[in-house]
This record gives C-alpha cells, structure tokens and sequence, in this order.
C-alpha cells in the first residue's frame, strides 16, 4: 500500500502548525547537543539531531517510518539543554501523531514491543518485565543476543526485589479487561474514520 499522502505545503511547515513553539525549529544549529543527552539515541535510526536536519530537509516519508519516536522515552533533556529553545520532545510527539495516523509505525520495533506489552497487561493487569524481555527480543525480534546483554541488569533487579520472577496477577482484572476492550473498540473506530478521511474524493 502507498502511503504517501498529498499535503498543502512542505514538511516543515506541517510540523510547525501542529507544534506549540514549533517555528524554532528553523533555528538548528545542529549541534548535536539534543542527540549527546538522549539516553535512548543507540536505539534510534535517527538521534534527534538528525531527525531535526530531516524535517528542515523534507524528507518526510523517512522521518515518520523512523523508530525514534517510538524510542522516545519523554525525558525532556534535549529540550531543556537546546540552546536554541527547540522544544524537541514536543516535535517528536507531533511526528509520533502523524506516523499514527498515517500508519507508518508498522516497520519499526513500536507494534511488536507494544503488542507483547500489552499482552501481558491483559493477562496479568500490569507488566511482567521478564515475559516482555523473552516475549520481545527472543520472538518477536529474533535477537537473542540483546537478551543475552541485558542478563547482568535484570539479576541486578531480582536481587533487589525491582522485578518479579513470577508474575502475580491483580485483583478485579475483570473490569481491568473490560476497560481495555472498550479501548480497542474506540481505537477502532478512530481508525476507520482516520482511514475514511485519508481516502481520495472523486467526482468534483
Ligand atoms: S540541541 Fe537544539 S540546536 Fe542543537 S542540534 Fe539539537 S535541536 Fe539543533
Ligand atoms: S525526550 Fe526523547 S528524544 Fe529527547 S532526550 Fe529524552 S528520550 Fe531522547
């Protein structure tokens, strides 16, 4: 399926509408300091640095296929060590939106993660950190070895009683899967009607 979508104006200045403040991001001086702060950058295609030189650049279908945004954790560092007052993490959520809406997320990491994540919300009502390790990088991925990597901290966790080895499940998780599929069927919804606006009118 194509997904680019025709749109009035550039790249650039769709980001800006749709961002508070969003104008100051013609003002990158590409330092790179956004990108030295982030803690999430060695997972992301694109630090933010880069993904700031490619919206100005307008290189809009690589942009909102990247998995940075779905690598952002929110810390709001870039954006509080900016020296030029880019409020990064708020671009980052605008192109979180538009990937969503567009469906470009669906080659990155961010369904498989999410779809493990929430597996486990809806059998236990809250996250099983081990199962999520396993279920994500072992199937989902086919990355064993990051799992491997990641031995050391999770013993670290257990020892300290961060993480459980058994997952226990929460009391009334009948209205907790109640309230999860009265969300699916609103997302649904959302999607339909998202999907009914992206299709081309004939006929005027
Ligand atoms: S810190 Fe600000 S000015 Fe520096 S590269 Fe990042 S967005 Fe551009
Ligand atoms: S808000 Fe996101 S992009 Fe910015 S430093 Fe934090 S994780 Fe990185």
């Amino acid at each position: 399926m194509a997904h680019t979508t025709e749109k009035k104006g550039t790249f650039l200045e769709e980001v800006i509408e749709a961002t508070p403040d969003g104008e100051r991001l013609v003002h990158c001086l590409q330092c790179g300091s956004c990108g030295g702060s982030c803690p999430s950058g060695a997972e992301m295609q694109y630090t933010p640095r880069t993904l700031i030189a490619m919206i100005n650049a307008g290189d809009r279908d690589a942009v909102l296929a990247a998995n940075t945004m779905w690598a952002c954790v929110s810390c709001y560092l870039c954006t509080t060590r900016c020296p030029q007052n880019i409020p990064i993490t708020d671009i980052i959520y605008t192109l979180k939106r538009m990937s969503i809406a567009e469906g470009r997320y669906s080659k990155t990491d961010a369904p498989a993660m999410a779809k493990t994540f929430t597996d486990f919300v809806e059998m236990f009502g809250r996250s099983y950190e081990i199962g999520l390790a396993i279920g994500y990088h072992a199937f989902k991925r086919w990355k064993p070895i990051e799992l491997m990597k990641m031995g050391p901290m999770g013993i670290k966790m257990l020892l300290r009683r961060r993480m459980a080895f058994i997952p226990s499940k929460i009391r009334q998780i009948d209205q907790l899967r109640a309230i999860i599929k009265k969300a699916k069927e609103l997302s649904a919804k959302e999607q339909q009607e998202a999907k009914a606006l992206r299709q081309p009118t004939h006929g005027h």
